[in-house]
């Protein structure tokens, strides 16, 4: 039993956390640590100041990641998976200052080496991808999703999930993204909605697997839609380690409480909190990014 009088004992995962070197760090690592939390999704977080400029660079910041992430391990006591690539918001910067076509061609040749450390077991999935999450308008929008064509074609053909960064459109952007998965042939389930909402109905989801930011009425929002999702969801924090602006985001310890308060909103509903609590911190983890190694 993981439930016991309401208390969640089980592993919880935070499926969308940064780290930086010079933010926190581990100090974040250990907060979430310290509260229940077991597991970190390590996502690449490119370094905007500094965007990589070739291939090689990529390589140096994604190997950094994944140091990272072995020290956090190490020191921390946590089950770290690394998800490594580029970031729509630095394919649109770069698009400006490196062009449009040389943008393009760094955004896939990143996106095939976080394939590359994929195969070598250093990381799980590629991510962040997608649009960016400001009015770019149209015709920068059909460009990003036409690298996203591109980008989801190659995670299929590698078979690795994609955490997808995306704009804010609710379930329009819902449907586009899923009618893009079909296009290419990419499972929705493995498109991995980084960021999501709190409604997790399949009429909103449109079969994305939500990853869904734990704010503070996001638990009524999940609690009010779970009869109607398909497939399950997960949580995070998208936890930022910006020391330039540490209360913009969810703190570190943020899932371990929610999943808490998730617990005691589903009990009272009288749904299996158990059930939902497993897929969320074990199954689904597993099923997306294969068992921990
Ligand atoms: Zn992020």
């Amino acid at each position: 039993m993981t439930l016991v009088d309401g208390q969640w004992n089980g592993p919880i995962l935070d499926n969308h956390f940064h780290l930086d070197r010079v933010g926190r760090y581990l100090d974040a690592a250990a907060d979430f640590q310290r509260v229940g939390g077991t597991d970190l999704v390590l996502v690449h977080k490119p370094d905007f100041d500094n965007l990589p400029n070739n291939v090689e660079d990529v390589r140096k910041a994604y190997q950094d990641t994944v140091a990272m992430a072995e020290q956090v391990r190490l020191e921390c006591d946590l089950r770290v998976r690394v998800v490594l690539g580029p970031h729509p918001a630095a394919w649109v910067h770069q698009c400006a200052s490196l062009g449009n076509e040389e943008s393009n061609e760094l955004h896939l040749q990143a996106v095939e080496l976080a394939i590359e450390f994929c195969e070598e077991n250093l990381a799980v999935g590629v991510g962040e991808v997608g649009r960016p999450h400001w009015d770019v308008g149209d015709e920068v929008l059909d460009q990003a999703d036409e690298i996203l064509i591109e980008v989801l074609s190659m995670c299929k053909r590698a078979n690795v999930p994609a955490q997808l960064h995306l704009d804010a459109n609710g379930e329009k952007t819902n449907r586009e993204i899923a009618n893009i998965c079909d296009h290419v042939g990419f499972p929705r389930f493995g498109a991995i909605h980084h960021h999501a909402d709190a409604d997790i109905s399949k009429n909103f989801t449109h079969g994305l697997t939500s990853s869904v930011v734990v704010g503070r009425d996001s638990i009524k929002d999940i609690s009010d839609t779970i009869w109607q999702n398909e497939g399950g969801f997960l949580m995070e924090t998208d936890y930022m380690d910006d020391p330039r602006r540490p209360g913009a985001v969810l703190g570190p310890k943020t899932v371990p409480r929610r999943t808490q308060a998730l617990a005691t909103s589903l009990i009272g509903r009288g749904l299996d909190a158990e059930a939902v609590l497993s897929a969320i911190h074990i199954d689904l983890p597993e099923a997306l990014y294969g068992e921990y190694e």
